[in-house]
């Protein structure tokens, strides 16, 4: 049996994003800013895109743009932004996707000062240590809305209470990346001032993101050329990833979430059982903040590294953390910065869920997990 637990890396592809993005390479390989009929039916399909995306993340009315990845869009929303802002004041929570967190050296190189705001030891941004950054100086502020290692859900309302209180002009950037589609986003509702998206998340392909931000929100852009995407983001419109994120949007099955959900109840289950010494990291799951599709565990003593090995071998694919650190091999900033001593993070592995799994796959990782657990404990030195 093959069973992929990696979905926060990537996703496969789903057969009808496929089908949409080969009609599209046939049929719609016009450049849309062309004024010929054909080019013009492009461009037609590329907006109808954008609608179901604002529809999507309750963002209707506002404006999206088209981006190469998730990264591209918070890049974008964030030294964006702080390009038109002389000596700012960032806060950037330090559970962010490098996407985000990287963004930090940049915006002191030009000029702006940069925070981080600490989390619980559950992974949720501390609201009180944040109640204590947030200032009038405050220019923006950067929180994502899932954590892509542990599923902690952020308290994206509760934030914009205390920037309305405390910095009302103060922007938030949201890193919808890890939620878009599998957690309620009311963008229009919220508050915040934008919203990345990533398509290889949701069954969409790679090579396409979008950033949703609200009307007034100012952004410089940081790429230059033919004027695309309102002039931030030039270069010709990836028109068959476009149609591959519409229709990955469109065919995200409504029921998907809570059935990952019960089916992330059944493997935390299982594990416990198997492996008495299983640790949780991040939210319990019947609370509010657990996400339906992450689910991390540190299989103390077993390192991550030897069973995720070992669990390949079994069929069974997952990964220690993030895709982008665990080939580094260094133990997950996001992990330590909950407070979880590097015994435990250093054994943290994570399992996540997409649409189409099953319970079987469940239980098969499950048996596998603890067939692996019991041989390698052995060989972990005292
Ligand atoms: N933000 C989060 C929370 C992510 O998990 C990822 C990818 O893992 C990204 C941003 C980057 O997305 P992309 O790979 O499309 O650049």
């Amino acid at each position: 049996m093959q069973v992929y637990l990696d979905n926060s890396a990537t996703t496969r592809p789903s057969d009808r994003v496929i089908e949409a993005m080969s009609q599209a390479m046939r049929e719609d390989w016009y450049n849309p800013s062309a004024l010929y009929r054909p080019a013009m039916l492009a461009q037609k399909r590329v907006d109808a895109v954008r609608k179901d995306c604002l529809s999507a993340a309750g963002a209707n009315g506002q404006n999206i743009l088209f981006t190469g990845c998730g990264t591209e869009a918070d890049n974008i929303a964030i030294l964006g932004h702080m390009r038109t802002v002389k000596n700012g004041r960032v806060l950037i929570s330090c559970i962010e996707h490098p996407g985000v967190l990287r963004c930090a050296q940049e915006l002191e190189r030009l000029g702006h000062r940069v925070e981080f705001i600490p989390v619980t030891h559950a992974g949720l941004v501390d609201l009180e240590k944040l109640e204590q950054l947030l200032a009038p100086d405050t220019s923006m502020v950067c929180v994502m809305q899932v954590n892509n290692e542990t599923g902690a859900i952020q308290p994206i309302g509760e934030i914009v209470a205390l920037r309305n209180r405390l910095c009302p002009g103060a922007a938030i950037h949201v890193d919808g990346v890890q939620g878009f589609l599998r957690i309620p986003v009311d963008f229009n509702k919220t508050g915040i001032q934008s919203y990345a998206l990533s398509g290889h998340k949701i069954h969409a392909p790679k090579g396409i993101g979008a950033l949703i931000y609200r009307r007034d929100f100012k952004i410089s852009p940081i790429m230059f050329g033919g004027g695309q995407e309102n002039g931030y983001r030039s270069g010709t419109e990836n028109t068959p990833g476009i149609i591959g994120l519409g229709e990955a949007v469109q065919s995200y099955p409504h029921d998907a979430n809570e059935w990952m959900r019960n089916l992330k109840k059944r493997l935390w289950e299982g594990l416990r059982n198997a492996v008495p010494q299983a640790v949780l990291n991040g939210p319990a799951l019947d609370s509010a903040s657990s996400a339906p599709h992450i689910l991390n565990v540190s299989l103390v003593p077993v390192r991550s590294q030897t069973m995720l090995l070992a669990l390949e071998g079994d069929g069974i694919y997952v990964s220690a953390g993030s895709a982008c650190s665990s080939k580094q091999q260094k133990v997950s900033g996001v992990l330590t910065s909950m407070g979880i001593p590097t015994s435990v993070a250093d054994c943290a592995l994570r399992f996540s869920l997409c649409p189409d799994i099953t319970e079987e796959q469940i239980d098969y990782t499950v048996q596998m997990v603890k067939k692996q657990y019991e041989l390698l404990k052995k060989f972990v030195r005292r």
